[in-house]
């Protein structure tokens, strides 16, 4: 299975995820069609399915044309079936999806939204976290409790170690700001924050990350309890 980045909208980042061999493939969260579209050309795919984390506008804004143009089918949250554009397929937490050499499990991830899900490929190793978990930081608690928020973070945190995270923006560098500023003495952070500008510097994206350093590294994570939790995420909103 091959990943190509997409960078959408400002600093949404889309997936194109595909089957060299057979030419079919599908898409995470096209935040717009335009620079999938010519992902999928560049790569001659067959644009089967869609993926989508959640409703928001910045990960389901290409639905529609790109269901139009390839014949795609959309895969999203029964929770969210009324308010993800033009969604075929509901899926609902722990449900294993199992086609040919393309499998995952839903991870339903409240908090962010109350219908965030992520999309875990078991066999590679590998999740597509949306707005839950981002490197370095995590997402803005718009609909569900702080405590829901941890619990879901909490779930992420329990998957392999050596697992690779592909979050829905590029927000690193001013998410390790914070880090930095609230665990000062974080030398495996330092060290990440200086791989990070490399990489950056470059026009490489900071994506994908590991689980194993996000445990080490970010703020969120390394959380003891909801109220700790809460503080920081408080503190980030207004940072
Ligand atoms: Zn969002
Ligand atoms: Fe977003």
């Amino acid at each position: 299975m091959r990943i190509e980045i997409i960078s959408c909208l400002n600093d949404n980042y889309s997936y194109l995820i595909f089957d060299e061999n057979k030419k079919i493939g599908s898409v995470v969260d096209p935040g717009e069609a335009d620079p999938v579209i010519k992902e999928i050309e560049k790569n001659n795919i067959k644009l089967q399915y869609i993926l989508n984390t959640h409703h928001h506008y910045d990960h389901v804004g290409g639905n529609k044309e790109l269901k139009e143009r390839f014949n795609s089918k959309i895969i999203g949250f029964r929770g969210d079936k009324d308010r993800i554009p033009g969604i075929d397929i509901f899926v609902d937490n722990n449900q294993k999806w199992v086609e040919e050499n393309f499998e995952f499990e839903i991870f339903h991830v409240p908090g962010h939204t109350s219908g965030h899900i992520c999309f875990y490929f078991y066999k590679e190793k590998l999740i597509f976290t949306g707005d839950t978990l981002f490197s370095l930081g995590c997402g803005k608690v718009f609909e569900g409790t702080h405590k829901q928020m941890f619990d879901s973070l909490s779930r992420l945190k329990n998957l392999p170690p050596d697992t690779k995270i592909y979050c829905g923006h590029e927000y690193t560098l001013q998410n390790s700001i914070f880090c930095e500023a609230n665990d000062s003495k974080n030398l495996k952070l330092k060290n990440k924050i200086t791989e990070i500008k490399t990489r950056l510097k470059k026009g490489l994206p900071s994506i994908p990350t590991v689980l194993s350093d996000e445990i080490e590294c970010n703020i969120f994570l390394k959380a003891k309890d909801v109220n700790s939790f809460s503080k920081l995420r408080d503190l980030k909103d207004n940072f």
